[in-house]
């Protein structure tokens, strides 16, 4: 995950990354056939490995989920770098493609160290999300938000 954080740090679910209650969206697809359908799975550390079908062939799919942890800071925001917050390992011929900010996710003021909530995330470069404080004052900016999916040859087997 990339972004750029004003006044904000610790960027992260709710409950947080390494919570066995926080549920992570994915969309996965296939490169057997020319399916626009998106076969899409939903993870968390509880139940963090899913068996299914692709929606398009039919396919097994199966797909395994580490999380890293820790929060999405202002120290990454400031390095302008992906940083790896979720490993995924899936069957072959099958890719991730996109995470999807369903779940409640919250931010720390770093002016104030308060922690406020971030609804209707969007892995889209162009919005901007202002957070307001409860009285509608601007406090902090999300912005240039991205998630990207890394191959990773070498991920440990449990
Ligand atoms: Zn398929």
């Amino acid at each position: 995950m990339s972004a750029q954080l004003d006044n904000l740090t610790n960027l992260q679910p709710v409950e947080g990354f390494d919570s066995p209650n926080t549920m992570h969206f994915i969309s996965l697809l296939c490169d057997d056939h020319d399916c626009a359908s998106l076969n899409e799975v939903t993870l968390s550390l509880d139940a963090p490995k899913v068996e299914t079908q692709c929606v398009g062939c039919r396919k097994p799919i199966k797909i395994k989920m580490k999380a890293f942890g820790y929060a999405f800071t202002k120290e990454d925001s400031d390095k302008k770098e992906f940083t790896p917050l979720l490993q995924f390992r899936c069957t072959q011929g099958f890719a991730p493609l996109y995470y999807t900010f369903d779940d409640d996710w919250q931010a720390e003021v770093e002016s104030t160290g308060a922690t406020v909530p971030v609804v209707g995330l969007s892995d889209n470069k162009e919005l901007h999300h202002d957070i307001n404080d409860e009285d509608g004052n601007p406090i902090g900016k999300i912005y240039n938000l991205e998630t990207a999916f890394v191959p990773k040859s070498a991920w440990e087997t449990d």
